[in-house]
C-alpha cells in the first residue's frame, strides 16, 4: 500500500479540524499526524505555559517530526491517505511538509482542506466541548482530543465515566490569542499551498461533524479519480 494521498487539514480552533480527521482517519488504510505527538515531551512542555507561544514548535523539531512520520509510514506501507490534523502551521512549515513528502513519496498527491466556521459558532463550541484526562493521557496533561459525554451525564466521559474538563487553550484569553495568530498566518498557508500548485478547498464546518466528513470524503473520491 503505497501513500498515495495526503491531506492537510487546517482551520481555526474549534472548527472540527481533529474531528474530521479523526473520523476520516479510521478508514481502513488511512492514518492521521498530529504533530504534538511526534516531539519531545520537554519541548511540548516548553510551549504549554505560555501564552505568547500557544504551542508555537521551532522549524527544526518541526521538520525532524514530520520528516521521521513520512519515512515510517512510507516503510511500514499501511497507509495510503494520511491526514494532518491541524498542521502545517503557517506558511515555512507548508513548505518543510511538501519538500519531506517530495523526498520520502514522490507520487503523493496533496490535497489541503480549510475549515472554516462563523464566529459565534466557534466561541459556542470551544465553550462546550470537553476532553478527558483519562482517556488521553497527554505528556503535558493537555490533552486535545473531543471527548464524548455520557448519556446520563454530560459532566462524565461516556468511555470511562471520569469528570470531563475543558480544553486548557479554550480558555477565553488563550482562544482568542489562537483565533489571532490562525487569521495572521492563514494567508501564509494558502499563499505557500497556491505557490506549489496545491489546490486548498474550503468547507464550512458549520453544520454537523458527519456533514463535514462526507462532504470532504466526496472531495477526496473524486480529486483521486484520474
Ligand atoms: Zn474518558
Amino acid at each position: 500500500m503505497t501513500l498515495a494521498l495526503a491531506v492537510p487539514v487546517f482551520g481555526p480552533p474549534a472548527a472540527g479540524k481533529t474531528t474530521l480527521a479523526a473520523s476520516l482517519g479510521q478508514t481502513p488504510g488511512s492514518a492521521v499526524f498530529r504533530l504534538r505527538e511526534h516531539v519531545p515531551e520537554t519541548i511540548l512542555a516548553a510551549t504549554a505555559t505560555s501564552a505568547e507561544r500557544l504551542g508555537w514548535i521551532d522549524d527544526f523539531t518541526v521538520v525532524t517530526a514530520l520528516r521521521s512520520y513520512v519515512d515510517a509510514t512510507v516503510q511500514a506501507d499501511e497507509a495510503h491517505t494520511v491526514f494532518f490534523d491541524n498542521f502545517p502551521g503557517n506558511g515555512a512549515q507548508v513548505r518543510l511538509f511538501l519538500a519531506a513528502l517530495r523526498q520520502h513519496a514522490p507520487d503523493c498527491m496533496v490535497s489541503a482542506v480549510e475549515l472554516t466556521v462563523d464566529v459565534t459558532t466557534l466561541y459556542r463550541r470551544a465553550f462546550q466541548r470537553r476532553v478527558c484526562h483519562r482517556c488521553e493521557r497527554d505528556p503535558i496533561h493537555d490533552p486535545r482530543l473531543p471527548a464524548v459525554p455520557s448519556a446520563d451525564d454530560a459532566q462524565r466521559c461516556a468511555r470511562c465515566g471520569g469528570i470531563l474538563h475543558p480544553r486548557r487553550g479554550d480558555a477565553p484569553r488563550l482562544l482568542r490569542a489562537r483565533l489571532n495568530r490562525y487569521r495572521q498566518t492563514a494567508d501564509g498557508i494558502r499563499e505557500a499551498f497556491a505557490a506549489a500548485g496545491v489546490v486548498v478547498t474550503p468547507f464550512d464546518s458549520g453544520a454537523s461533524a458527519d456533514q463535514t466528513a462526507d462532504a470532504v470524503t466526496a472531495l477526496l473520491v473524486r480529486s483521486s479519480q484520474p
